[in-house]
């Protein structure tokens, strides 16, 4: 997947095209503490090429006092880039810290482009001359804000990347779903930090999941945003036509899915179908109960609730939070480590036999057609979730309340306690 990297001094404009060009909401410094920001990444499209963009104004604020760490960090990316945009300010003109900057980028002269910013209409295009000073062969002048020049930028900017591939960042990946109005936004901005205006993407380009990459406690995580999962769905459809399908492919993207639930209305019908949803794809799931600043009855009691109405989540542990107060923000974030651990445990067959051997002990299989069922052995396949292969005589023999009395028994003697396990019964070949 090519990449596309925005550097530049503060206040030049990085984010403002950075959002066009991904059709978002900015987010700015986290309010819970521990929180880092990164490189903000996104997946952009333009006349079919899907590419990633970087935008390094989170960690470049401090313009020239950038410490040893971001420099490091800056200089990574640059060489990761296939194509780098250095944004200036078409109405300011060249500064100290643009030379410093061009500085830094000259070895890498070939894969840069010039992006003179704040050319708003005709008449400012003039001021992109003194900017070829710089150095710089390809020079661009458009608008961030009102989008002149960008489509043009992106045409230029296409050769230069690497061919499609599947895209993928390290880290956990999290995403956030719910009915609408529980407080999935309110998460998101607690977690990520409040947004700013939202810009329009640039014509032809779509949005389907934008990822956005931090770190808390020394972990990596990357949120997975699709396109309507969030408040929209009221406004587009109303409350009573929110459709379970905007969910399914954020779960899809998904190691652990939050399912947020509002407190204040309980476990509703719908939250039991999308909690069906994140069960039958086997992906992590953190059961978070929201706005618990406005409830009166004790945690243990709403769990047992909450547990009964969803028991199919019985690996799921959950979480209560308060979104507008910031509680529980951490204690999640930490809980959706746990959860990640167990998603990706691997044991050794011998393990793995043992344990299924301790199961059938329990509860012996129920004879099928008058034979018995037999396991001859059973191995782990595979992570995310973990997949437990058992090879028997009679696959079809294996029905469905078994299946779940041993998966359920068998996760125990795993020690796969907070994620979901995936059992495969297979013949003989
Ligand atoms: P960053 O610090 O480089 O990320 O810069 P921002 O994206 O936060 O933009 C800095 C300021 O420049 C903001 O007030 C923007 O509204 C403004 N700005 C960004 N792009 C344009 C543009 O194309 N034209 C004009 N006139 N202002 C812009
Ligand atoms: P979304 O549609 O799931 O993204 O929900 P929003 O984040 O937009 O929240 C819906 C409404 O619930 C907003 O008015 C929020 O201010 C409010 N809200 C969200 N979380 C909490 C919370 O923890 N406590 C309280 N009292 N209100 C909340």
């Amino acid at each position: 997947m090519g990449r596309v990297l925005i550097v530049g001094r503060p206040n030049v404009g990085k984010s403002t095209l950075f959002n066009r060009l991904v059709g978002r909401r900015k987010n700015i410094v986290s309010p819970i503490p521990g929180v880092t920001r990164d490189i903000v990444e996104a997946q952009v499209q333009w006349k079919d090429r899907k590419f990633i963009v970087a935008d390094t104004g989170g960690i470049m604020e401090k313009g020239d006092e950038l410490t040893r760490e971001v420099r490091d960090k800056v200089l990574k990316a640059i060489r990761k880039a296939d194509v780098i945009l250095f944004v200036v300010d078409g109405r300011e003109g060249i500064t100290a810290s643009d030379q410093n900057i061009a500085k830094i980028l000259y070895p890498y002269r070939d894969k840069v482009f010039l992006v003179v910013n704040k050319i708003d209409n005709k008449s400012l295009e003039k001021n992109l001359y003194e900017f070829y000073s710089l150095g710089f062969e390809r020079v661009f002048g458009i608008s961030a804000e009102h989008g002149r020049g960008v489509g043009d930028l992106l045409d230029a900017v296409l050769p230069f990347l690497k061919e499609d591939e599947e895209l993928s960042y390290e880290g956990i990946k999290v995403s956030f779903v719910g009915r609408p109005n529980v407080g999935k936004s309110s998460l998101i901005n607690a977690i990520m930090g409040e947004e700013k205006v939202l810009v329009s993407p640039v014509a032809g380009t779509t949005r389907d999941a934008v990822e956005l990459p931090f770190e808390y406690g020394g972990e990596r995580f990357v949120l997975v945003d699709t396109a309507g999962m969030r408040r929209p769905s009221k406004v587009e459809y109303g409350v009573e036509f929110f459709s379970v399908g905007r969910s399914i492919k954020a779960i899809e993207l998904s190691d652990v899915v939050c399912l947020v639930l509002d407190l204040t209305e309980g476990v509703t019908h719908q939250d039991q179908k999308i909690g069906g949803l994140i069960e039958r794809r086997y992906r992590g799931c953190v059961i978070v109960g929201n706005k618990v600043d406005l409830v009166k009855t004790p945690p243990s009691q709403l769990e047992s609730y909450i547990r009964q109405r969803l028991h199919f989540l019985d690996f799921a542990p959950v979480v209560f939070t308060s979104a507008i107060q910031k509680r529980g923000v951490e204690d999640l974030l930490k809980t959706i480590t746990l959860v990640y651990a167990d998603y990706v445990k691997q044991h050794k067959t011998s393990f793995v036999n043992r344990a299924v051997e301790k199961v059938l002990a329990e509860k012996e299989p129920p004879s099928y057609q008058g034979k018995d069922l037999k396991v001859y052995y059973a191995f782990q396949e595979g992570i995310k979730p973990p997949t437990v292969v058992i090879i028997t005589n009679y696959p079809e023999g294996w029905k469905a309340h078994y299946v779940k009395f041993f998966t359920r028994r068998l996760r125990e003697y795993l020690n796969i306690k907070h994620a979901p396990l995936k059992l495969v019964i297979r013949g003989r070949e």
